[in-house]
């Protein structure tokens, strides 16, 4: 099944997160069923080697398409775009997949958001990004399935990198609330609150539905897409 927000879909996009059942999505191969059976041509989807960094590809011509699409590929973390016909995957098994667009859907982001990228303002960079690509709408966002507070224990170290107010302590252990830190940030980017959606699936709590690197340490991976037809 594919995790994902109506939202989406009434702004002309498709896109959502994968349920561990349809497989370990890691190589690009393993993903192709999933686009061909929702109609999406695989070779126009667009993929980055994520390194946990801040950097974001943009597509704003077909030309930047089809630069990423036959360039080796590039390091990055986030991707966003104004172009028809192109998408975009990410693979995460934990980190957060952020989905980010304009509430037509004249342009729309996804970005892995592990907790260095969240550290390094990504999910603000991209919501700012997305606002410079001259778009008038509403910036809406999904926060989709990664590992909850619930299970996110962390050491001082980590815990230090974060806003007090994302962190909950009990029982002498830390965890992190990455849900509240993104929405923070977002905020600050200018997007209303009720525009952000941040359900509880949990992926290391969740191991019928999500693969988790925490719990199974393994290199097992989530695949997440967006795609505008
Ligand atoms: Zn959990």
């Amino acid at each position: 099944m594919i995790y994902t927000d109506p939202r989406l879909l009434s702004a002309g996009l498709i896109g959502g997160t994968v349920s561990r059942q349809v497989g370990n999505m890691r190589e690009t191969a393993a993903q192709t069923p999933v686009y061909t059976q929702l109609g999406i041509p695989p070779e126009k989807i667009l993929h980055f080697h994520q390194v946990h960094s801040d950097i974001l590809l943009h597509v704003c011509t077909e030309a930047d398409a089809y630069r990423i699409q036959t360039s080796a590929t590039a390091d990055a973390d986030g991707w966003l775009s104004t172009v028809p016909g192109w998408g975009c995957a990410i693979l995460t098994a934990d980190c957060v997949p952020l989905f980010l667009w304009e509430e037509t859907g004249t342009a729309f982001a996804l970005a892995h958001c592990g907790w260095r990228g969240v550290v390094k303002q990504l999910p603000f960079k991209a919501a700012q990004s997305l606002r410079n690509a001259g778009v008038n709408g509403r910036i809406c966002g999904w926060v989709g399935p990664h590992i909850q507070v619930c299970c996110f224990e962390v050491q001082e170290d980590v815990a230090a990198q974060f806003s007090p107010g994302s962190l909950h302590r009990k029982n002498g252990k830390i965890f992190v609330n990455l849900n509240l830190e993104i929405l923070q940030q977002l905020q600050e980017a200018g997007l209303h609150p009720t525009d952000i959606k941040t359900p509880y699936y949990c992926t290391c709590g969740d191991e019928k539905n999500f693969f988790s690197w925490r719990r199974d340490h393994t290199k097992d991976s989530l695949l997440s897409f967006i795609y505008k037809p």
